[in-house]
């Protein structure tokens, strides 16, 4: 309809509304009505915008105030008009594109503000993680933790057996006992044959059983606890369900309603519990873990040693180590962190090395153990 210069309009009196179909010419404007038409002069019109948003183009008859009729803008309407040299239209043309380059504008505005709040607050984000970290106490932690527990590993699933846990109490002491939260720490083991380990705020650390078993030295099962443990005492965990608490929690950080936003994350931890790190985070574990294993007098490369092997056998046929991608997946381990480890322990001093100590653990009888 438009391309010949009509344009679908509404034509009012004070009895009715036509839908009318109008068409615009350089000085005369005719209105098409089901059996009629009328035509106006330009200069006896007034026109203007109106409408929501200036989305209507009005056009007033001078000598009559109660007829009138209006249009809908549109970019088709604009080029039409744009072909005159009629003062009136360009006049309305230039008032729109006035209101145009306005809302242009305000919605610049508007985006600008929305990024440098975003910005803010992404920028914010770790200092607000670190505030509400740091104003969650140890004991709140391992409350929190004791909850958590309970959801992540169901009791019908903790191995009760005594020598079992004696076994593996007397493989991690000497770790354990590198940390100052020692008497926090609690050790489990999960008869489950998912190849996983987890640490939980306050200081918990699953083991599967699947990840005993598929472990072949102490070194490995040492490591990989070394690195879980870094994840607690780092607060690795802690702060990842601080962050999934997301705009909210920081919110009310800044609000500063520390009582409130340890509610919700004591309210909401399970849901809110994320068992995957960061890359920074796993650096970071790992770096951790290194430490305490050479300070135990551990073999530092085992959980390095773990993962190239059980990446190998993965590769190959044996398919149940396929498993192991769930480990990976919540801890990553890229070449970068590989080759990191391996430096690590390069760059270790012939003392500190011949400080290493061959574990006198006998991990293949644990694991007959395990196995019964
Ligand atoms: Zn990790």
């Amino acid at each position: 309809m438009n391309s010949t210069g009509q344009f679908d309009g509404v034509f009012i009196t004070k009895q009715k509304r036509s839908a009318v179909c109008i068409k615009i010419q350089a000085q005369l404007i005719e209105v098409h009505f089901d059996n009629e038409v009328k035509t106006f002069e330009i200069s006896k019109l007034d026109i203007s915008l109106g409408g929501n948003k200036n989305n209507l183009m009005y056009f007033n008859l001078k000598n009559d105030q109660d007829q009138s009729f209006y249009l809908h803008i549109s970019t088709a309407l604009f080029r039409h008009l744009g072909q005159f040299s009629n003062k009136k239209y360009k006049n309305i043309l230039q008032a729109r594109k006035a209101d145009f380059r306005r809302s242009v504008v305000s919605v610049g505005t508007v985006l600008i503000g929305i990024l440098v709040l975003f910005g803010l607050l992404s920028a914010l984000k770790k200092p607000i993680v670190d505030k509400i970290a740091n104003s969650i106490s140890l004991d709140v932690e391992h409350a929190l933790g004791e909850q958590l527990i309970k959801v992540y590993l169901p009791p019908n699933k903790v191995i009760n057996n005594k020598e079992i846990n004696e076994q593996f109490k007397l493989l991690l002491i000497p770790l354990l006992n590198t940390y100052e939260i020692k008497k926090d720490i609690q050790v489990y083991i999960s008869s489950d044959s998912d190849l996983n380990a987890f640490a939980l705020p306050g200081g918990y650390i699953v083991f599967n059983s699947g990840l005993l078993l598929a472990s072949e030295s102490a070194e490995e099962v040492l490591g990989v606890a070394a690195h879980e443990l870094a994840h607690v005492t780092e607060r690795h965990v802690l702060r990842g369900i601080i962050q999934s608490g997301g705009l909210f929690l920081m919110v009310q950080t800044l609000l500063g309603d520390m009582t409130g936003v340890i509610a919700i994350i004591m309210e909401n931890s399970s849901q809110l519990l994320s068992l995957s790190f960061s890359r920074d985070h796993e650096m970071r574990a790992d770096e951790v873990g290194f430490t305490h294993l050479v300070e135990a007098g551990i073999d530092p490369r085992g959980l390095t040693q773990f993962f190239e092997r059980l990446k190998q056998k993965e590769s190959g046929t044996q398919k149940k180590y396929q498993d192991y991608l769930q480990f990976i997946s919540t801890h990553p381990m890229t070449q970068d962190r590989i080759d990191k480890n391996k430096l690590r322990y390069e760059e270790l001093s012939y003392d500190i090395k011949n400080n290493i100590l061959k574990q006198q653990f006998n991990y293949k009888d644990f694991k007959t153990l395990l196995k019964q």
